[in-house]
């Protein structure tokens, strides 16, 4: 634009950097003032979660990591916090190499159950991903900071976990998935998030490419467990046993109602799968 006009290499560093500070204020001021009449939608959502800001005021007062601006433009701020672009297709292979299962734990935080999957994973030393609904991120952020801070890597797994969001617009696609990002983002305290799950792997090319281009990969899974079916800790267990062979990623849950099987499903499961040889590792991300 018109950064060519200053005279950049003979200014001074600092100076630089004021001036090119003030013209992104600005520039942020502009397209968020021309952005706010059609975003009743985006608007409503995150202005649930902003920590008091207020659109056109400037920068919240929170002394963060500047993640979460007063009314950002949409689909600009959290995403370029969050990491570099990634590949848009659905990853399931694992990072490490060799025999080694990805572990993947869905639809919570939950009061209840996801202080016992974390228990579980402690006794094991195994590390896992969790793909958070943005709602209960909000509501339980110390459970974000805790999977976090027990070395788990977080996952956007949408705001209202809608399975038939494939047959609906591209905007409210890219609402479930950027509000997410932002709830997640916030309870974690600037955590990056990695990966985007679509909630009953109801993904499109253009929610892909969204998610991607904010620096979450897709991500998809080899084994479900069925462990949301609550069918007992035997079959949860069985079906793991039975299912290794599709590849690398498991699915189970920590949120979505009585989890008492999957806690002791998932401990027995990482017991097998250390005694058969398996590493445990994130799915990849580049
Ligand atoms: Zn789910």
């Amino acid at each position: 634009m018109a950064v060519r006009g200053f005279q950049v290499a003979r200014a001074k560093p600092q100076v630089m950097a004021i001036a090119v500070a003030v013209l992104v204020v600005v520039i942020a001021a502009v397209a968020s003032a021309l952005a706010a009449p059609g975003g009743h939608h985006t608007g409503s959502a995150r202005g649930s979660v902003l920590p008091g800001g207020v659109p056109g005021t400037g920068p919240s007062a929170k002394p963060t990591r500047g993640t979460h601006r007063a009314a950002p433009p949409p689909g600009v701020t959290v995403g370029s916090d969050n990491g570099p672009s990634v590949p848009a297709t659905i990853q399931h292979a694992a990072e490490a190499p060799g025999k080694a299962v990805n572990i993947t734990i869905d639809d919570g935080p939950d009061p209840h159950w996801t202080p016992l999957i974390l228990k579980v994973l402690r006794q094991h030393h195994v590390h896992a991903t969790f793909c958070m609904i943005g709602p209960q991120a909000e509501a339980h952020p110390e459970l974000v900071r805790q999977v976090v801070a027990e070395g788990h890597r977080l996952c956007d797994h949408t705001v209202h976990h809608d399975t038939a969001m494939d047959h609906k617009p591209v905007a409210y696609q890219k609402d479930e998935i950027m509000d997410a990002l932002e709830m997640i983002k916030q309870a974690s305290g600037g955590a990056r998030v990695y990966y985007y799950r679509a909630p009953g792997g109801a993904f499109t090319p253009a929610s892909r490419a969204f998610a991607a281009a904010h620096g979450m990969r897709p991500l998809g899974w080899n084994i479900d467990s069925k462990d949301f079916d609550r069918p007992g800790v035997s079959v949860i267990l069985a079906t793991v046993k039975h299912e290794i062979h599709n590849g690398p990623t498991v699915l189970f849950h920590d949120g979505g109602g009585n989890r008492s099987q999957t806690v002791t499903a998932l401990g027995q499961s990482l017991t097998w799968l250390k005694q058969q040889g398996y590493a445990f590792s994130f799915p990849k991300v580049g």
